[in-house]
């Protein structure tokens, strides 16, 4: 016999874990199924490991380069086998912290792999014990693993994937990271601090591709000075493992002539791909894409009623935060609601130093499809908080429509993740540019680059010049 619940969720990331903790505070019977940890790879292998990684080698880089600190720099060294011991305290912490938080909403946790034995009915897997659970309401929450490429086979040691790379006992001696997106450059920053020699490897012609053109060349050329080498239109063709290290070779697409590397460690950052396959197995009529992402509605529900999908596995912008709206949406869908789910507003992060956050449209999308922009742009040389911060080389941009609501916005600062919500708000709330320029901004703030970003737009900014 199968055990019933009001809802079943297949994954604890953060997609299924928030889903579950809005069912039980919709007072359902909620079961959360989970083959490996809580937290998902966000938590275990993605967001908080790269951000805790990233703050310690921060520390550590921040003292090697400022002018203002004496004594001998080479004596200050980072234990790397702390740093790895403080990344997994941190990690089990907050693990531990939302098992407690589920079994106190009353979440029933069960460990194993989920399967479909029909489209309401899944078992688990758990130890020597097949279960079987049944609801008329499932959620699909089973997330990304790292993409495989067809020139690249992970090992695991040398050539490895980001799960691998935020583990690593040892700093390699040399990186080649296969992709210039937001992992690839948070784990050049993080080995590059280190003292290891990193190569990135972009096969499109930039960086951080879909983001707004002037403010990823402006990073790459930051990331550049850091140490961060980066080529771009770089196909790879070959790799081969070989004593101490691996070996790449592929066409420099721009001149079109051959390369060949050799490296350490190769880290392949190029793509996700959906944790789909099991789950088709035993529903074989659910709908995906290509590339085997799950299809939804705008309600978030599939093709097969009752089952609905969120987060990494149904594709789009592969985001923790992404994922936990739409596991909350997709609940209260499944108890009646009828709520579609909106992107315009979705803001991204990438934790380098200094940070890009961005939402909304860029200038090239916003072009692209005929809209009438004005571009407000704020440079941070001109912001007395980021010259206190010592870095003054990013930027505010902020695009608005022709009735001047905010479509879109990009920042490269310090802490940039933590000021893209005013400009987020805005672009939910449909808010216009005399919105956020007309409200009071705290000084001396980096924030105060929005305000005068907005009102560069229209000409009256007050600490750069208007023409
Ligand atoms: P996941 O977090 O992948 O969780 C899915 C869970 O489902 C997993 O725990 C898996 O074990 C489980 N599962 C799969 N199949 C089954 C099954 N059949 N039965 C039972 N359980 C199953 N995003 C951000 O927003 N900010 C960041 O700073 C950020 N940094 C990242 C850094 C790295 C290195 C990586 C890899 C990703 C990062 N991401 C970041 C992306 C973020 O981690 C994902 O978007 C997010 O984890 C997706 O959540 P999810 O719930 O859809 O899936």
């Amino acid at each position: 016999m199968a055990d019933r619940y009001e809802v079943i969720i297949i994954g604890a990331g953060p997609g299924g874990y928030v889903a579950a903790l809005r069912a039980s505070q919709l007072k359902k019977k909620t079961l959360l199924i989970e083959e490996d940890k809580v937290g998902g790879t966000c938590m275990n292998w993605g967001c908080i490991p790269t951000k805790h990684l990233l703050h310690l080698t921060q520390v550590f880089a921040e003292v090697g380069n400022a002018r203002h600190l004496e004594g001998p720099r080479d004596r200050i060294l980072c234990d790397w086998a702390k740093v790895q011991e403080e990344r997994a305290k941190v990690v089990d912490k907050l693990v531990k912290g939302t098992e407690f938080l589920l079994q106190k909403n009353g979440v029933a946790i069960i460990k194993g792999r989920a399967e479909f034995v029909g489209p309401d009915k899944v078992s688990v897997a758990a130890s020597q014990d097949v279960r079987e659970f049944e609801s008329s309401r499932i959620v699909l929450a089973t997330g990304s693993r790292s993409a495989d490429l067809p020139f690249l086979k992970p090992d695991g040691i040398r050539i490895i994937t980001s799960r691998e790379a935020l583990e690593l006992a040892a700093v390699p001696k040399s990186l080649i990271v296969i992709g210039a997106g937001a992992i690839g450059l948070e784990l050049a920053t993080i080995y590059r601090r280190m003292g290891t020699d990193v190569l990135v490897l972009e096969i499109l012609p930039a960086i951080l591709p879909g983001s707004d053109r002037e403010i990823a060349q402006r990073l790459e050329r930051i990331l550049i000075k850091q140490g961060v080498k980066i080529l771009t239109q770089m196909r790879i063709e070959e790799s081969r493992v070989e004593e101490g290290g691996v070996f790449l070779k592929g066409t420099c697409l721009k001149e079109g002539t051959p390369f060949e590397y050799r490296a350490e460690k190769v880290l392949a950052a190029a793509g996700r791909e959906p944790n789909s396959e099991g789950l088709r197995r035993g529903l074989p009529g659910l709908a995906v894409t290509r590339r085997g992402f799950v299809e939804v509605n705008s309600k978030l529900e599939t093709n097969i009623p009752g089952v609905y999908a969120v987060g990494d596995v149904i594709g789009g912008k592969l985001l923790a935060h992404k994922a936990s709206h739409e596991g909350i949406l997709a609940v209260e869908n499944a108890f009646g609601a009828a709520q579609d789910m909106h992107y315009e507003a979705l803001p991204m992060a990438v934790f380098t130093d200094p940070e890009f956050a961005s939402v909304g449209l860029t200038e090239e999308e916003a072009k692209e499809s005929g809209l009438e922009v004005r571009v407000g742009k704020f440079p941070f040389h001109a912001s007395g908080r980021a010259m206190t911060l010592e870095s003054t080389e990013g930027l505010v941009k902020v695009l608005a429509g022709k009735d001047d609501r905010i479509i879109g916005a990009h920042i490269l600062s310090p802490h940039a993740s933590e000021i893209i919500p005013e400009l987020t708000l805005a672009i939910h709330r449909g808010l216009a540019l005399q919105d956020v320029s007309s409200a009071i901004h705290i000084h001396p703030t980096l924030s105060e680059g929005v305000m005068e970003a907005a009102l560069k737009a229209k000409n009256s900014a007050f600490h750069i010049l208007n023409v």
